[in-house]
């Protein structure tokens, strides 16, 4: 029989952690060095840390000794950037997650879509979930000015992190090792994304808005975004855009697509409560999100801006434009009314020609 704590996690009756509370996972997990996905300390079980974006897209896309951005503008090499994590949890993920995850976008867009029809999309996005997640939680070991004369503030306090929403994801991507049931309405949006080659070569993207807990992730010609705590509501808003492309999108214009799908979430007027549930005697755990009507406030584009900004922040003076200079196009994107997607006429931008 499962039991409570006096911190209110539930346990298993060989002591595994089924549930963090809240307060244990800041404990342990965020703010500790604990494995990020059972609990368990370094000086009991051996460690090999996980890399936050997966070795096999590391190799896949030639990463290794290539460079990220961080939140705060510096640079950290791929295969350094990892978060403590246990044996036993490494091999589970690899086998549960990693493994199916690497030969199913190996078959790019058609192979996922197909997949994703016939099986869902929860695998993808707890797997989506855990990358997101890994960022965020190796944000407060860097330090946000590497400058030490700026200070040791860490990234997440910098940014002033709000752990209850990571505290929910992390509840809900380990549902892989606790086998904890999750309804549909306890997830958020998640849109699979065909991208088209362009002139760059590049092939792998990655990007979020913490804030609105929103991300995008680009593997060859597909690529993901979805958004964690909007209850679905905020993708369903994004519909309608989406409803208007009509082929596959550049670089730019998935990098849009996200900034479109956090812009809609941060305008929501409610969120659901996501919550656990759990019979303890019947050892059952399950994840549940409280119904909200989908309806936005009033839209305000300097927020836009401020994410679009953000996300296109290593572009500056790569996209090339007919019409404006280099700053006039930064200053429109700040403006926050800038797309990539549709011409002046509300058409999809099916081809490369720059922009806008
Ligand atoms: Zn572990």
């Amino acid at each position: 029989m499962w039991r409570r704590t006096e911190d209110d996690s539930v346990l298993d009756e060989a002591g595994k952690v089924i549930y963090f509370s809240l307060e244990r996972f800041v404990r342990d997990i965020a703010l500790g060095d604990c494995c990020f996905v059972c609990g368990a300390s370094s000086a009991d079980v051996p460690f090999n840390n996980e890399h936050v974006i997966p070795e096999w897209i590391l190799r896949r896309f030639a990463l290794f000794d290539r460079f990220l951005t961080l939140p705060n503008g510096a640079s950290t090499r791929y295969d350094r950037y990892t978060v403590p994590c246990c044996v036993g949890c490494n091999d589970l993920m690899g086998r549960a997650i990693e493994q199916p995850t690497s030969a199913l976008t190996e078959g790019g867009y058609d192979a996922v879509q197909a997949w994703c029809e016939q099986h869902g999309l929860l695998n993808l996005y707890v797997w989506v979930g855990l990358l997101f997640l890994k960022t965020h939680l190796k944000d407060r070991l860097l330090r946000a000015h590497l400058d030490a004369r700026k200070g040791d503030v860490p990234i997440a306090e910098e940014l002033q992190y709000d752990w209850r929403g990571l505290h929910y994801l992390h509840t809900l991507v380990r549902c892989f090792a606790t086998g904890a049931g999750i309804y549909p309405d306890a997830l958020g949006s998640f849109f699979i994304i065909k991208v088209r080659e362009d002139a760059s070569g590049q092939a792998f993207d990655y990007g979020d808005l913490y804030q609105a807990q929103a991300v995008m992730l680009r593997l060859g010609d597909v690529a993901f975004i979805a958004c964690f705590n909007d209850g679905a509501n905020a993708g369903l808003f994004l519909k309608q855009k989406l409803e208007r492309i009509t082929g596959a999108v550049s670089d730019a214009q998935l990098r849009e697509l996200a900034t479109e799908l956090a812009f809609l979430n941060m305008h929501l007027k409610n969120h659901p409560n996501l919550e656990s549930h759990f019979d303890l005697q019947l050892e059952r755990h399950e994840m549940k999100g409280t119904f909200v009507l989908p309806e936005l406030n009033e839209l305000d584009y300097a927020v836009r801006g401020k994410f679009m900004h953000y996300i296109f922040r290593g572009m500056f003076g790569k996209l090339k434009s007919y019409k404006w200079s280099d700053a006039e196009f930064e200053a429109m994107v700040v403006g926050g009314q800038a797309t990539f997607l549709f011409d002046d006429y509300g058409a999809f931008i099916k081809d490369d020609t720059p922009l806008p």
